[in-house]
């Protein structure tokens, strides 16, 4: 159980928990969220903001 709070509307910098790859995704991305490098889920849709499933490295105003 982790509880992180995601801004709305705003870019994040994640990094993949497996590989390590980092990339920008969407703060409330309505979509399922994969690395681009091993296709690990980083976020996923939750009807609103997204839920972000990895580390954020950090947020893009
Ligand atoms: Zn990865």
């Amino acid at each position: 159980m982790e509880l992180i709070t995601q801004p709305r509307s705003k870019f994040l910098r994640v990094k993949c928990n497996d590989c390590g790859n980092e990339q920008v995704i969407f703060g409330c991305a309505s979509t399922v969220v994969k690395c681009l490098v091993c296709g690990r889920t980083l976020a996923e849709p939750t009807g609103g903001k997204a839920k972000i499933l990895t580390k954020i490295v950090s947020v893009l105003e």
